[in-house]
């Protein structure tokens, strides 16, 4: 499309009337990201438009940053200025552009980039918009005599109205004057009597499918969470972080629920932040339920696109006044925002892995900052990083440490996988088994007694590795593309004998039947969630544990879409399942009153990642799944089979002491000057060629420790632990410095001084979470 919105607008004709705007271009290249256009319409800061870009003039998205006259021309000829192509009716508010700004400041990316992210595809592309043009008579004080008289007598008619009648659809003018056809009021539109204007409205898609919903009793609070709304509902007028800690139960999402019903008596807004939707459906049901009357969205990702550009209108607009979402849903467009509450705030799902690599949490308060309200971070497992900000009376911290109700948290055993596998043999078993005697004679004894099991494995897939068997020879399958081993995946949609696959880029082969260095059978070492249903369905046999029946599998190759996840939940809910084994998905915020054991399979491999937040990520997962088992009348039990029993994560997390655990860990990570003690940057670089990528890493490594100067600490590069992902070679240079200005300073040098460029072979990772 050559020809702008406008018409066509040539190069060098004198411009009056319209504007110069500078466009921060969304497929924003660092530095040449923000170009500026000739506008003859009048736009408005944070409008989203269509400018032609490059010397083709190809049409790409951006949103108007500024406005103004020749200034914004930097001393560039006016003639050579382009036009607009299109301007769009999506608009970012004020207070969004300047959290873009911070965005693309702090976590080093193009400005329209970070502004891109900002608004959902479907409103870009304006999903299910719909025009309706509508009618309003002209001011025309006389009547052109050569009407018929079917006309005339329509349009005495429509004088007749009073004004504020319209505009009015064709249709429902013509009802309100009584004309059975279009006829006589098209007749009256081609005269000029009525004069059209299109208004773009956006279809209602239906309500969205209700996710798993429970009845939403009205509860009397508690003294401890009264306590706690009282203190933050002091505090409703001003920007302040709230750090929640409560264990599973202890109801914090009630004490959200308050302080949303008092946003709402002040006529505010309030945004909720939750790990995922489809994970977290009884949680997000909850909000619906309580505040249908204000108008609840909930973005999650069974939307379609025109669900999801309606929600984001009736969040503009104000009609939805509670807005319910994953990490994307920090940019709700609501205004007067009072309240944003960020629930299981540990969670790493907060934490994009492209370009932004924002943490939803941290934008969230930033964005509490510049809206003036305040942030609150409520989790069972605070991270470490909350938890260091809530020591240094940064944030507030309240605490609710003990479940609602005479509910109490349930036991928790740790079994040592080395005395069972010797029990095992003893018994004569399989030693192989993910199952140990003791986890397995508690399932037994849970499902004879009515009660519901939830197991969790670590691992999707049947088996983790594909390995030969001659220790020896030491052949492990690995993908061709990644360094990494490829994974056993059985299932009816899948080949016969299954495949295996590469979950770093998905390649997907043939399972080989023998070693291809000496021939032996291979071997499947490790335990997926596949492997342990069948190791279930085999020990205790049709009749009682029945796979797709009475035993569900919940992963992400069993759940295809978060509809499924919801059904699976309902059957669970219902009774008709009576155990569910599945990854950490499974961890989450699940609410079964006839959960009376939990297992984890394995509580060790989180704990061997290489990762410093690998203790951290392990003291939560045991701490969550833990937290699923006795929350009706009957007491749980929970069961964690480990190799390392006495690891610390594994013991505070058995003994529900949080406290003791950050202790310890905030301290071994202040000895090593590792996050929360310090901040952090990782910069990941990759190619094909691996020299390319390693040269790359020691040119950024050195510019870094130029300009980040005494205080901060500069390592690498080092291959990443992953070393290779799809063909490519990657290296790490980490920084840490003493907070996050050292970090700021040292990347903004850089970053003006050309030497770091945020592109395709370059990932720059801020506060980064994952580190392989
Ligand atoms: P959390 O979010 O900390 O896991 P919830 O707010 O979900 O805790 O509360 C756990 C359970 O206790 C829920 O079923 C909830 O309805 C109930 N509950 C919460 N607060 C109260 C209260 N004050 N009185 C009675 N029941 C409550
Ligand atoms: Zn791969
Ligand atoms: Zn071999």
């Amino acid at each position: 499309m050559a020809e702008t919105l406008f018409g066509r607008e040539e190069r060098g004709h004198p411009r009056e009337g319209g504007v110069y705007v500078r466009v921060a271009v969304e497929r924003g290249i660092e530095g040449a990201g923000e170009l500026t256009y000739w506008s003859p319409q009048v736009v408005i800061v944070g409008q989203r438009v269509n400018v032609p870009l490059g010397r083709k003039d190809k049409p790409a998205g951006g949103i108007v940053v500024a406005v103004g006259g020749e200034e914004l021309l930097d001393g560039f000829a006016p003639d050579r200025v382009k036009s607009l192509l299109a301007a769009g009716t999506a608009h970012l508010p004020e207070p969004m552009l300047e959290l873009g700004r911070w965005m693309s400041r702090y976590y080093v990316c193009p400005l329209g980039m970070a502004l891109a992210t900002m608004m959902p595809a479907a409103v870009k592309r304006r999903a299910g918009r719909r025009v309706v043009t509508e009618l309003t008579p002209a001011e025309s004080p006389e009547t052109p005599p050569d009407l018929t008289p079917s006309a005339r007598r329509a349009w005495e008619a429509i004088r007749a109205m009073p004004p504020g009648a319209f505009p009015l659809s064709p249709r429902n003018l013509a009802a309100r004057i009584g004309e059975k056809t279009l006829g006589a009021i098209n007749r009256l539109i081609r005269a000029g009597l009525l004069l059209e204007a299109d208004r773009e409205t956006v279809r209602e898609a239906g309500p969205p499918r209700s996710l798993y919903v429970e009845a939403d009793h009205p509860v009397e609070l508690t003294s401890a969470q009264d306590r706690i709304v009282q203190g933050i509902g002091a505090g409703m007028d001003a920007f302040g972080v709230h750090l929640l800690r409560g264990v599973t139960g202890s109801g914090k999402t009630e004490v959200y629920l308050r302080l949303i019903d008092r946003v709402l008596h002040m006529k505010g807004s309030a945004l909720v932040l939750v790990p995922e939707i489809s994970l977290t459906p009884q949680t997000a049901a909850r909000f619906e339920a309580r505040f249908r009357e204000h108008g609840v969205v909930t973005l999650h990702s069974g939307l379609s696109a025109t669900q999801r550009h309606a929600a984001w209108a009736r969040a503009a607009s104000g009609s939805a006044r509670v807005v319910v979402g994953a990490r994307s849903a920090v940019f709700a467009p609501l205004s007067r925002l009072a309240l944003i509450v960020v629930d299981e705030e540990h969670d790493a799902s907060y934490k994009q892995d492209q370009v932004p690599r924002y943490n939803a949490r941290d934008v969230a308060v930033m964005r509490g900052r510049i809206e003036n309200c305040p942030v609150l971070l409520g989790s069972a497992t605070p991270s470490l990083e909350s938890w260091a900000n809530a020591r240094a009376d940064r944030y507030r911290l309240w605490e609710l440490p003990d479940r609602v109700g005479a509910g109490s948290l349930p036991p928790v055993e740790i079994v040592d996988m080395r005395e069972e596998r010797r029990a095992r043999a003893e018994l004569g078993g399989d030693r192989d088994a993910s199952l140990g005697p003791t986890l397995q004679h508690a399932i037994a004894e849970t499902l004879r007694d009515n009660g519901q099991v939830i197991l969790l494995v670590n691992r999707r897939g049947f088996a983790h590795y594909l390995a030969c068997p001659n220790a020896r020879c030491g052949w492990v399958m690995t993908c061709d593309h990644c360094d990494a081993g490829m994974v056993l995946h059985l299932g009816r949609s899948l080949p016969k004998g299954g495949v295996v696959r590469c979950h770093h880029c998905l390649a997907e082969q043939r399972v080989p039947a023998v070693c291809p260095v000496c021939g032996l059978a291979v071997s499947r070492l490790g335990a997926g969630t596949q492997r342990l249903e069948d190791e279930l369905a085999r020990t205790f046999g049709p009749g009682t544990l029945e796979p797709g029946r009475t035993m569900l599998r919940i992963d992400s190759d069993s759940m295809r879409s978060g509809r499924d996840y919801a059904d699976a939940l309902a059957r669970f809910g219902r009774g008709e399942v009576r155990l569910l084994l599945g990854t950490q998905m499974i961890a989450k915020g699940l609410d079964f009153p006839g959960v009376t054991l939990v297992g984890v399979v394995s509580a060790d491999t989180a704990l061997a990642m290489p990762d410093f937040r690998a203790a951290e990520r392990t003291f939560q997962l045991v701490s969550q799944v833990a937290g699923r088992a006795g929350r009706g009348e009957r007491p749980g039990r929970v069961i964690v089979q480990t190799w390392e029993p006495n690891a610390p994560p594994i013991r505070h997390a058995a003994a529900h002491d949080y406290p003791a655990f950050a202790e310890e860990e905030l301290h071994q990570r202040g000895i090593a000057r590792l996050p929360p003690a310090t901040r952090m940057v990782r910069i990941v670089c990759r190619d094909e060629d691996s020299a390319k990528a390693g040269e790359a890493a020691r040119a950024l490594a050195d510019a870094l420790r130029e300009s980040g100067g005494r205080s901060v600490r500069v390592e690498g590069p080092m291959p990443c632990p992953i070393s290779r992902i799809a063909g490519h070679y990657r290296f790490a240079v980490e920084a840490y410095g003493p907070t996050a200005a050292s970090i700021q300073s040292m990347l903004a040098a850089a970053r003006s001084a050309g030497l770091l460029l945020s592109d395709a072979k370059t990932a720059i990772d801020v506060d980064p979470v994952a580190l392989m």
